[in-house]
C-alpha cells in the first residue's frame, strides 16, 4: 500500500504499527474467537482493555493521585456545555478567546450561565497567543478556560495562564501529548481523541479530584463528571474500539520516548516547515512568530488562487490535507504526533519546487 502523506487536521494519521495490530486482532480479538466489537464492556477481556489504556495515559501524562482520568463521548464539543455544566456552579466562568472553539466555548458557556471574556486575539485575526501573565484573573471566578493549541489559526499558548487559586480548564484537543504536560496546573483538561490520541468517538478527561463534588447531584447523570467518574466511564457503554485504539496509541506512544520523544520529533517538523515559509517570501505564516503552533502550521501563498492550486498539485503528489480550515483561507499543514518527519520532509521538497515553478 502506498500511504500517503496525511496533513489533515483530524481525523488524522495514525501510527502505521497500531492499524496494523488493529487489523491483525480485528477479526479475532487475542484468540477469544470474537472481535472486541462484539464483547460485553462489562466482560474481563474488554475490562483489561479499558483498565490498560488508563494506566498508560496516566503514565504519558506523569498523573499523581490528585486527578481522575475519564472518557465521555460526544466530541470535544459536548465539553463545551458539559464543562460550565458540572464545574461553574452559581459563579462566572472566564475565557480566553484565541480561536474558533475557544470563542465556541465561551458561547455556548454563556447560553448556560455566567461568563467573563479576559482576553481574545480576534482584532488580530487569531494571530497570537496570551504569555501566562498577559491576563489578569478575577480570584472569584469558578475557573477560567482557554484552548492551548488553536487548529485552524495555528497558533499555541506556550505557557498555560498563571491563575492563582482559580481552577484552569483547558482544551488540549489539538496538542494533547505533543509535549510533556505538567497536571498539576490544571483543574482539567479535555481532549477529543482524533489529532494526537486515536480515533474521533472519545474525549479524554484529567480532572483534579476535588472538582468532582462541584458536579451537582440533581445533574443527569450522563453530564455529570462524578457519575461518570465514579464509575470508571462505565456508567454506560463506553466507545468501546475508541478507546482500545487510544490504547494502542498510547502503548506505542510508550515505546518511542513518550510525551518528551513526541515533543523532539514535533520540534524538528515544525522547525523545518517554518524554517521553509521564513526562507521563502512566496510564502507567509499567519501566526506571529512568539504563537506559532507545532500541530496546525497555517500559511498562505500570494493569493487565492495560488493557494488552491497548491492545494491541487499537493494532492497529486500524495501531501494529502492541506487546504486551510474555510474561516481563515489559506493552507495548513496539521502535523501532529503521528505525522512522520519524512511526511514533512516530502511537503518541505514540493514548497521549493512550487514556489520555484509558479513563484
Ligand atoms: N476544540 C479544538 C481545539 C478542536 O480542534 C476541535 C475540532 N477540530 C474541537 C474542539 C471540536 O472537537 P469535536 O469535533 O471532537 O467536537
Amino acid at each position: 500500500m502506498n500511504r500517503i502523506h496525511n496533513f489533515s487536521a483530524g481525523p488524522s494519521a495514525l501510527p502505521l504499527p497500531v492499524l496494523e495490530q488493529a487489523a491483525a486482532e480485528f477479526v479475532d480479538f487475542r484468540g477469544h474467537g470474537s472481535s472486541l466489537l462484539e464483547m460485553s464492556h462489562r466482560g474481563k477481556v474488554y475490562d483489561d482493555v479499558h483498565n490498560e489504556c488508563v494506566a498508560d495515559l496516566s503514565t504519558l501524562l506523569g498523573l499523581g493521585d490528585d486527578h481522575v482520568v475519564f472518557f465521555m463521548g460526544g466530541g470535544a464539543r459536548t465539553q463545551f456545555a458539559l464543562v460550565p455544566t458540572n464545574l461553574r456552579a452559581a459563579g462566572t466562568a472566564g475565557f480566553i478567546t484565541t480561536g474558533h472553539w475557544a470563542t465556541g466555548a465561551c458561547s455556548e458557556a454563556r447560553k448556560l450561565g455566567s461568563v467573563t471574556e479576559l482576553w481574545t486575539s480576534a482584532e488580530h485575526g487569531h494571530d497570537r497567543t496570551p504569555g501566562p501573565s498577559d491576563v489578569a484573573i478575577p480570584q472569584d471566578l469558578a475557573y477560567l478556560h482557554y484552548t492551548s493549541n488553536n487548529t485552524i489559526y495555528g497558533t499555541q499558548t506556550a505557557q498555560p495562564p498563571l491563575t492563582g487559586d482559580v481552577p484552569l480548564v483547558c482544551d488540549m484537543s489539538s496538542d494533547i501529548l505533543s509535549a510533556p504536560v505538567d497536571v498539576a496546573r490544571y483543574g482539567l483538561i479535555y481532549a477529543g481523541a482524533q489529532k494526537n490520541l486515536g480515533p474521533a468517538g472519545v474525549t479524554l478527561l484529567i480532572l483534579r479530584k476535588d472538582l468532582l463534588a462541584r458536579s451537582g447531584e440533581g445533574l443527569p447523570g450522563m453530564w455529570s463528571y462524578s457519575k461518570v467518574a465514579g464509575k470508571n466511564s462505565m456508567l454506560n457503554t463506553p466507545p468501546v474500539y475508541a478507546i482500545y485504539l487510544v490504547g494502542l496509541v498510547a502503548k506505542h506512544m510508550l515505546a518511542t520516548g513518550g510525551a518528551s520523544g513526541a515533543q523532539q520529533r514535533n520540534a524538528r517538523k515544525a522547525a523545518m516547515l517554518y524554517g521553509a515559509i521564513d526562507a521563502d517570501d512566496f510564502y507567509a505564516g499567519h501566526a506571529q512568530p512568539g504563537s506559532r503552533s507545532t500541530m496546525n502550521v497555517t500559511f498562505r501563498t500570494p493569493s487565492a488562487d495560488l493557494d488552491a492550486a497548491f492545494a491541487a498539485a499537493a494532492t497529486k503528489e500524495g501531501l494529502s490535507g492541506l487546504k486551510g480550515h474555510r474561516v481563515v483561507g489559506g493552507l495548513r499543514a496539521s502535523i501532529y504526533n503521528s505525522v512522520l518527519e519524512s511526511s514533512v520532509e516530502a511537503l518541505v521538497s514540493f514548497m521549493k519546487e512550487f514556489s520555484r515553478t509558479r513563484g
